[in-house]
């Protein structure tokens, strides 16, 4: 019988936070034993020190148990972190010293050369980075994966397919972010009702260089980050739950449109329990994705990709839509440490 793994949620009362709640509900592989989140919650119960803001009420299982300090240890066998960054980079290194898997949401270690930044069906070979952190910062059982940036994970599965198979030699990408993405309470509603917002604080960096390194090679205990480069614009919108990416690629083999759309379409899903089927779902509806329609698509797990068409300057052109707080954060970390179970790495 396979085995139930105990976890803690650092930033549990948060945006991405209260997602890990919702989604471990009734999870096979996983029950949730500790919550820990800033000095404000510590110490009540987490009915008291959340104000849930999901559809739907909060989970039962989790309404008594007490908040606790981001400080090791805790009563679990892994964490799932949603922590701010900065607060993130010391506190995610002390739990992977103290022996604690650490699967983490923030950007903190994302680009750190002996850390795996994952997405399973595309990269799982980087686990192999795993063994040489431990090795390189004195880990003993602990260690730390992370998941790619919320709209980086609406671009990166197409992108790095149309790579896999084609090769891309350069992108431009404009983000339509949704506001859930700034965490609680985010932007204010009088900036953003009304309105657009070109500047996201530190977004674009994080969007022109991630994809990148999670489509590099795994070669010889290091990844060799693929040779195109990404142009990005980045926009907050007035969308709760969803973020869109509208992407032009340049590829380096030619392809027909029927090409670049059947690699997309047929591209693998895995059989993790939260893999989605599929795992990029091609729409020929003009007027789709829409972050209100497809954001569900595969329990927010499925990348829908819409407006595949080429383009006058670029080779194609394509929109692409992923839910940001369960594909782009919580449900990525989850099915990221169900893999590391299924390749015996927990
Ligand atoms: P959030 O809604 O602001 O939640 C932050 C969480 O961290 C809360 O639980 C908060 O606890 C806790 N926290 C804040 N400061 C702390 C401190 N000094 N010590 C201990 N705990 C502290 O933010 P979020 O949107 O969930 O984002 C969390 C992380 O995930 C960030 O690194 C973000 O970049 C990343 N991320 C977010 C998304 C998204 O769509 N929102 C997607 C991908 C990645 P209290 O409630 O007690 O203050």
């Amino acid at each position: 019988m396979s085995r139930t793994y105990r976890v803690g949620i650092l930033g549990a009362t948060g945006t991405v936070g209260q997602r890990f709640v919702q989604l471990l509900e009734n999870h096979p592989q996983f029950e949730i034993t500790a919550l820990a989140a800033s000095d404000r919650s510590v110490g009540k119960p987490y009915m008291e020190a959340c104000a849930w803001k999901l559809a739907g009420a909060m989970p039962d299982y989790v309404k008594e148990i007490v908040v606790q300090q981001i400080e090791p240890p805790l009563d679990c066998d892994l964490v799932f972190s949603s922590l701010p960054s900065p607060v993130a980079r010391e506190t995610e290194e002390a739990f992977a010293r103290a022996g604690f898997p650490v699967i983490s949401n923030s950007s903190s270690y994302r680009m750190e050369e002996d850390v795996p930044l994952l997405i399973p069906e595309i990269n799982a070979d980087h686990l192999g980075l795993i063994e040489i952190q431990k090795q390189r910062r004195g880990f003993n059982k602990g260690f730390i994966v992370t998941n790619p940036n919320c709209a980086v994970m609406s671009f990166a599965p197409p992108l790095a397919i149309l790579n896999r198979k084609f090769g891309v030699e350069s992108v431009f990408v404009t983000t339509l972010q949704a506001i859930s993405g700034a965490g609680y309470p985010g932007v204010s509603s009088f900036d953003i009702i009304d309105n657009v917002l070109p500047y996201i604080a530190g977004e674009e960096p994080k969007v022109e260089t991630e994809a990148q390194k999670i489509l590099g090679k795994f070669n010889d205990g290091t990844i060799e980050k693929a040779d195109f480069t990404v142009s990005a614009q980045c926009f907050r919108v007035n969308v709760i739950d969803g973020h869109t990416a509208s992407v032009r690629v340049k590829l380096k083999q030619t392809s027909t449109l029927e090409g670049v759309r059947e690699a997309l379409e047929n591209f693998p899903s895995l059989n993790l329990y939260s893999s989605p089927k599929p795992f990029i779902s091609v729409c020929d509806e003009p007027s789709r994705p829409q972050p209100r329609l497809d954001r569900d698509n595969g329990k927010g797990m499925t990348i829908t990709v819409g407006r595949l068409f080429p383009d006058n300057i670029f080779d194609y052109r394509f929109v692409a839509l992923s839910h940001n707080t369960v594909r782009g954060a919580a449900g990525s970390a989850i099915l990221n440490a169900e893999l590391l179970i299924d390749k015996g790495l927990l």
